[in-house]
């Protein structure tokens, strides 16, 4: 009996990185070496690795001007034969057995976990720009846990059957969607990028992964573990380039049979029509998974603890430069505690450093890129010239060495004030005062303030008013969080997802996202066929 069978994941533990910790010397010698060396990234296509004419030039957003590699532009016969090497390599993965799949991702999660660590997280921390900690939950802790935990949930899935009836032995066979699955991931997570083409791999699925331009470094780290895991060439398949391309000639091809992306709701729904005009040119209706974009919220109730909303305020709304699909970004707070909160909180964001990731004295450091550095700074400046707000704390900007962005709080009059419904994706946070005898009807304001509805926090120390919340905001956030920060979901533990206009929930780390990369087959083998057609109650 295959020992898989009782496998039950746990969460990789959070290294501190203390001063003079070994960990942190490795991590400080391995991002040395990756920021002072070149990084050159091919397209993965099959067990070619091709390095391409056409490159980009990677830049880490804290030090825009040094190159650290580069990585190659597909055109599109590069696209066109990764799908056809997929294709070619599907029935073979597909018969590969559940045990053999499970044991090459079990292998990468432990690459992740010792061998690869500091690598992943240095490439974390110098292509995406995340500090030592956010680095380590994300590119270590999060990427192994997803790897760990899909194997515990394929085997609660497989061992899902239906009953046998009398004379009837039936069985659910879950096999992979007949042709192949897209993933296109965003810049912001190392784990989302690799889970979004592990997950639908482990099933037994071929995978084509678009990574984003501004994740290229970690995604070819992740590329590698997989190499040295054991998986096969042609499972997955990484195409780097024009995104508009790439996703034509994938969404336009017969055996696309699923879309597994995570990104933006503009480029989400963009990608929702593209397949809906293809319909007719599948063969199967493509299974669509989407996990977009938040405007997630932090709602002080009256009894709210001080110290606890301050907390949740200032890590939720800034960590990771508010760059999480769950950063806090618009927060409700009752006028009997606003003053004594607003003072507490704008005292500690002035504490915050910023700066380069490997100063670990630094809370905060870039934003990803030009263009976001330019949208958070035409948010920042809109409220500088609104009358129905004031700037509180932050407010400025430089780019000329990284694209650094001060946090920065906003306080509002008008709870339908811009930076209270539109994501910014920044470290910018906007908060509303409310008197403390309308909280529930401010319930009702929050719930119908913005499109999205990812993640949010409620904090207060009276039960009934948490039970109201529960009820009145049962739409309003896929996760929803008592007395924390909207942020930082732990694989195992708080699957994550939004629905409305964030994505189609489907829970990222859980069973109910495996189960979309599955087309299950039942199979009933009769024992004692019926051999005439007339039945007893005819006699
Ligand atoms: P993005 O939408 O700009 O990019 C996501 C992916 O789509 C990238 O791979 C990108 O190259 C690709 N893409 C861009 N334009 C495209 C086009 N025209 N056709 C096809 N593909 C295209 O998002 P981002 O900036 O990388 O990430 C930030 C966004 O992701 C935010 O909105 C954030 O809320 C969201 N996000 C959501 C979750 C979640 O779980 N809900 C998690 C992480 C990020």
């Amino acid at each position: 009996m295959s020992k898989l069978k009782d496998y039950k994941a746990v969460n990789e533990p959070v290294l501190s990185y203390f001063k003079n910790s070994v960990e942190r010397k490795n991590i400080e010698k391995e991002y040395e070496n990756m920021f002072n060396s070149k990084t050159e990234i091919p397209l993965y296509i099959g067990s070619e690795k091709i390095f391409t004419e056409k490159r980009k030039d990677i830049l880490p957003p804290h030090d825009h001007k040094n190159v650290v590699g580069t990585y190659s532009l597909a055109d599109e016969g590069h696209v066109k034969s990764a799908i056809d090497n997929l294709l070619k390599n599907k029935t073979t993965w597909s018969e590969t057995s559940w045990e053999e799949r499970c044991n090459i991702f079990l292998k990468a999660a432990d690459l992740i976990s010792k061998k690869y660590r500091t690598k992943i997280l240095a490439s974390t921390m110098i292509g995406q720009s995340k500090n030592i900690f956010q680095a380590e939950i994300d590119a270590a802790c999060e990427l192994a846990d997803f790897l760990r935990f899909n194997v515990e949930y394929l085997v609660e899935i497989y061992n899902e059957q239906p009953i046998d009836g009398p004379g009837k032995k039936n069985n659910l066979e879950y096999r992979p969607l007949e042709g192949f699955v897209y993933s296109v991931t965003p810049f912001n997570f190392t784990a989302i990028g690799a889970n979004l083409c592990a997950s639908a791999a482990l099933m037994g699925n071929v995978v084509l992964w678009k990574p984003s331009d501004n994740q290229v470094l970690s995604a070819k780290i992740t590329m590698d573990v997989f190499e040295e895991a054991g998986l096969p060439k042609g499972v997955i398949n990484l195409v780097t380039g024009d995104p508009e391309m790439i996703t034509n000639i994938a969404l336009s091809h017969k055996e696309f049979s699923g879309l597994h992306f995570t990104g933006s709701t503009t480029i989400f729904r963009h990608l929702w029509k593209k397949i809906g005009e293809n319909i007719n040119t599948y063969r199967d209706y493509p299974r669509i998974v989407g996990e977009t974009g938040g405007k997630d919220f932090i709602f002080c109730h009256p009894t709210a603890d001080l110290e606890v909303s301050a907390t949740a305020i200032i890590r939720g709304g800034f960590e990771y430069q508010g760059q999480k699909c769950s950063a806090a970004s618009r927060i409700y707070l009752p006028r009997s505690i606003s003053k004594e909160l607003i003072s507490n909180v704008v005292d500690q964001v002035k504490t915050i450093k910023m700066g380069s990731p490997i100063d670990f004295n630094n809370f905060m450091t870039a934003v990803i890129h030009e263009k976001a550095f330019e949208r958070i700074s035409n948010y920042i400046e809109y409220a500088k010239s609104s009358n129905d707000c004031e700037v509180l704390c932050g407010g400025g900007y430089n780019d000329s060495v990284g694209y650094f962005v001060e946090p920065t709080i906003i306080l509002t009059s008008d709870h339908q004030f811009k930076t209270m419904r539109e994501e910014i994706f920044g470290p910018v946070v906007t908060i509303f005062e409310y008197d403390d005898k309308d909280w529930k009807s401010m319930l009702d304001v929050l719930d119908s303030t913005s499109e999205y509805a990812l993640t949010g926090a409620f904090i207060s120390n009276d039960e009934n008013s948490i039970n109201y919340a529960l009820n009145k905001l049962k739409y309003s956030a896929g996760n929803f969080y008592i007395n924390d920060k909207p942020s930082g979901a732990v694989v195992g533990q708080q699957p994550f997802g939004g629905c409305r206009a964030s994505g189609t929930d489907d829970k990222a780390g859980s069973k109910l996202n495996l189960l979309r990369w599955v087309s299950p087959r039942l199979v009933s083998r009769t024992e004692n066929p019926p051999t005439s057609y007339p039945y007893e109650y005819m006699d």
